[in-house]
């Protein structure tokens, strides 16, 4: 048995070697990039107006209007002092700009231009460079890219990017008891869950499973579920069969198909049977059964996994302490990652604590962690792991 931080540790201490690709504008959303990105040009490119308005040169509080330009003219205007220009937002200011009054403080009569107050220097003028300097680190080595991102890159004129390659990832649920949701179920029987709350946990972190599988509690049929799954893929996630009952397969035929465990068992409470190991360059997490417990594990220990193996700086879900809405007492003797609900600024840990329970995670937003035999006090600060 191994502590969360030891877990934790050897989950991010694997060695690994990362895949580079190149991902257009349109498909590298959540993907990192492989090196450090300099802007090619100062952005803005050019001095360009920040408002609907007029150029004007010189301050003064009437000029005479002398042209217009609109964005993306090439207007070779040069202004003289006493002169404006009729302009729009983004368009390049001409030559001699002192400052862009805003079209809402005008008037304009005949081709006189009158000001309801005087402009100061540099004013609605978005300068050259402002933004970024050409040359300037734009995006470091492992920046995970996000929809402003994606913004960020097309302006700077890349139409694709060099990101690091995202880990095939399969997914094999194991039980005899499961069915799948929509046929009719036997009383003895549960629905398998699972593997949807584990896709989806996958998709929404921008990650896809490509396959899944339901195998029933039979050490051949496991065994070579894993053997077919393990050589189409970086990641394999399994849910039961990993604790100590008499049908739980999963260890003993991970350990056959010539997987290294990396750690069996983490001193928490839920999600005490996980399983890290590796073959080569395979890697296998096997989740206890339990619906809560699997995907609580998948947040805390899959995920920052697959953020690395995809070459993310940022591992692991965001952390914010909140103070408790109430007193609590985490009685058992593990830490405990409890299913809890942020709102109102504090967290309140929910009703339905047990492994088995997912209702509590569904309505809450957070996993707040407490250490062992901990008692706290309504306003304590507790550590939030943000789920959704
Ligand atoms: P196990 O880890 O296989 O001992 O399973 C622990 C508990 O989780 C049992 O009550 C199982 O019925 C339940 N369980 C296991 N796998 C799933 C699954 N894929 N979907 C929903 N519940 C499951
Ligand atoms: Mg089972």
């Amino acid at each position: 048995m191994v502590s969360i931080d030891d877990a934790l540790k050897i989950i991010k201490d694997q060695s690994i070697e990362l895949k580079v690709e190149n991902r257009s504008l349109n498909e590298c959303l959540g993907y990192s990039i492989s090196k450090d990105i300099l802007a090619p040009f100062d952005m803005p490119s050019f001095d360009n107006s920040a408002m609907d308005g007029y150029a004007v040169c010189g301050i003064a509080t009437e000029y005479r209007i002398v042209g217009e330009i609109a964005a993306g003219d090439k207007s070779e205007i040069k202004l003289k002092r006493g002169e404006a220009v009729r302009i729009f937002t983004g368009a390049k200011v001409p030559e001699n700009t002192t400052a862009v009054m805003m079209q809402e403080k005008t008037k304009v009569e005949g081709d006189k231009l009158v000001l309801d107050e005087k402009p100061k220097e540099g004013q609605c003028i978005r300068r050259k460079g402002e933004e970024l300097e050409k040359d300037r680190l734009v995006f470091k080595k492992g920046y995970t890219i996000t929809p402003a991102g994606i913004g960020l890159i097309g302006g700077l004129g890349f139409a694709e990017i060099e990101v690091f390659m995202k880990p095939v990832i399969n997914l094999i649920t194991t039980g005899n008891e499961l069915i799948e949701p929509g046929k009719p179920k036997k009383e003895s029987q549960i629905y398998e869950s699972n593997s949807y709350a584990l896709a989806s946990a996958c998709e929404h972190f921008g990650y896809k499973c490509q396959a899944k599988k339901q195998i029933e509690d039979n050490f051949e049929a496991i065994k070579s579920g894993i053997e077919k799954s393990l050589e189409k893929t970086d990641v394999l996630i399994l849910s039961g069969g990993i604790s100590v009952g008499a049908y739980d397969f999963v260890k003993q035929a991970l350990e056959e198909n010539g997987v290294e465990e990396q750690f069996y068992k983490v001193f928490q409470k839920p999600g005490k049977p996980l399983y890290f190991g590796r073959k080569g360059n395979k890697f296998v997490f096997a989740l206890p059964g339990n619906p809560a417990s699997s995907l609580s594990c998948f947040y805390i220990y899959v995920l920052p996994f697959l953020q690395k193996l995809s070459g993310s700086v940022k591992l692991g879900l965001e952390r914010y302490s909140f103070p408790l809405a109430h007193d609590f007492e985490n009685k058992t003797k593990r830490p405990a990652f409890l299913k809890a609900k942020i709102q109102n600024a504090q967290v309140e840990v929910l009703d339905g604590q047990s492994s088995s329970m997912i209702r509590s995670m569904a309505l809450g937003n957070a996993l707040a962690f407490l250490d062992a035999e901990t008692a706290v006090k309504k306003g304590d600060l507790i550590e939030c792991f943000l789920i959704s």
